[in-house]
């Protein structure tokens, strides 16, 4: 918002303090800049930028609440399809090899939750 540059000729060196809320000014040393900060001038728009931060952070905020919602709602419908897919799961009728399909297909459920 604020800026203080120091531009060298080759005859002197000048600092030139300047102030966004009033493109062009000048001000003629750091104290009558820092008499400016306390302007109602430079208060309105010192606010205004931070309505303005406030606002494009809020947007951000809404853009990751709307993609955790997307998030959200394809891994409930995923669980629900996992849930589907257990209650229906024929359960082996005691031959190892099966059983073993059986648990490896239970750890792979669990490891996708
Ligand atoms: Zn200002």
């Amino acid at each position: 918002m604020n800026s203080q540059n120091t531009s060298t000729t080759s005859m002197t060196r000048v600092r030139v303090v300047q102030c966004d809320c009033n493109p062009g000014k000048t001000y003629a040393s750091t104290q009558s800049f820092h008499q400016h900060l306390t302007t109602h001038r430079h208060e309105a728009f010192a606010l205004k930028e931070r309505c303005r931060d406030l606002q494009r952070r809020l947007q951000a905020m809404e853009m990751r609440w709307k993609t955790s919602t997307h998030t959200i709602h394809v891994l409930r419908r995923k669980c629900d399809a996992l849930e589907n897919a257990l209650t229906h799961l024929e359960v082996p009728d005691g031959d190892e090899e099966e059983e073993g399909a059986f648990e490896d297909a239970m750890t792979t459920v669990q490891e996708e939750r």
